[in-house]
């Protein structure tokens, strides 16, 4: 995708409700995870991702990584989920579940591009209050064990967490160290529950953008609005980010919502690539027939296929 011509969007796809950490002070399962007796049963099943998966393909959606909370699955299905996803989407995944040691990782990698560290937040004092659970110098270690395994390297940061301009030297300095390869910008929504209540101005988000564009001119953008601000889409897109994350595609397909992503898109000279307004029906078993998997799960995804499919048809 040429930076300067097109965009398109990027979907996370989120494995569970449930984090074995909790304890990020922004974060929603912070205010969950007294109320979940059994982690198992806050999983997503194995159809819905891999319906979500086949979703994004048809419709040109990226998937920007496959994400889920700390220990709501183990190692083995983590590999496993992966592994489908690659097999549906025919596209290598961002991996983003935590930390993992380099025995781990290596079994990911015939199926990844890469691994992203949830950084969230760079200044170290605000970090580690902010997030107690999940040091900074996990994420460094992780990142050299990247290096040694050849697999790629992506961050998250959240803008409105208390960092300030002034703290930008210090995102450089780590991109730098690490050379990290792509980083996602997601704008603070406060939830209920949190320590947090404003998320941030949007001039302040898109600078933190403009001013990464600056310094990394190769490094792969991301940035995540909210329903509320999808107006700032056009800036941050003209500040210099390559493409679009954190809409809720499926349940706002062909919304105004979805449109507004689209001629922001336009209004910043790019082209949209995929699309979240054009409904297309298509036939699951098709895309599945050739592949490996057994006949009852090519049913159970087909079926949550059509359950999405009639979801998006909502206002399209
Ligand atoms: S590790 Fe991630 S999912 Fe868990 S509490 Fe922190 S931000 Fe939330």
């Amino acid at each position: 995708m040429s930076r300067k011509t097109k965009t398109c969007f990027e979907r996370a796809i989120f494995l569970s409700w449930y984090c074995s950490k909790g304890d990020c002070k922004f974060c929603y399962m912070s205010t969950q995870k007294s109320r979940i007796s059994d982690p198992r049963l806050a999983r997503r099943r194995l159809e819905s991702v891999l319906a979500e998966a086949l979703i994004c393909k048809k419709f040109g959606w990226r998937v920007e990584f496959i994400s889920g909370g700390y220990d709501s699955f183990s190692v083995d299905e983590l590999v496993n989920i992966t592994r489908l996803v690659y097999l549906i989407t025919g596209q290598k995944q961002w991996l983003n579940v935590g930390v993992l040691s380099e025995s781990e990782l290596s079994r990911f990698k015939p199926f990844v591009e890469g691994v992203c560290g949830a950084v969230e937040i760079i200044e170290p004092v605000l970090h580690d209050a902010i997030c107690p659970s999940k040091p900074l110098g996990e994420i460094e270690d992780m990142f050299l064990v990247c290096d040694r395994l050849g697999l790629k390297k992506a961050m998250t940061m959240i803008v409105g967490l208390g960092e300030k301009l002034s703290d930008f030297p210090l995102l450089v300095s780590f991109i730098r160290k690490y050379s990290v390869d792509k980083i996602t910008f997601y704008r603070l929504k406060p939830q209920k529950g949190t320590p947090f209540t404003r998320g941030p101005d949007s001039d302040f988000y898109v600078e933190w953008v403009r001013r990464t564009r600056l310094a990394f001119p190769d490094i792969e953008i991301v940035v995540g609005s909210w329903l509320g601000h999808l107006e700032e889409i056009s800036s941050l897109l003209e500040a210099g980010a390559d493409s679009i994350t954190k809409f809720p595609a499926i349940r706002y397909f062909g919304s105004e919502h979805a449109k507004i992503i689209e001629s922001q898109a336009a209004l910043a000279g790019r082209i949209f690539e995929g699309t979240l307004t054009d409904f297309r029906s298509f036939d699951p078993f098709e895309e599945l027939k050739s592949l490996d998997l057994d006949s009852d799960l090519k049913q159970r995804i087909a079926d949550k296929v059509f359950s999405y499919l009639k979801s998006m048809k909502r206002f399209a």
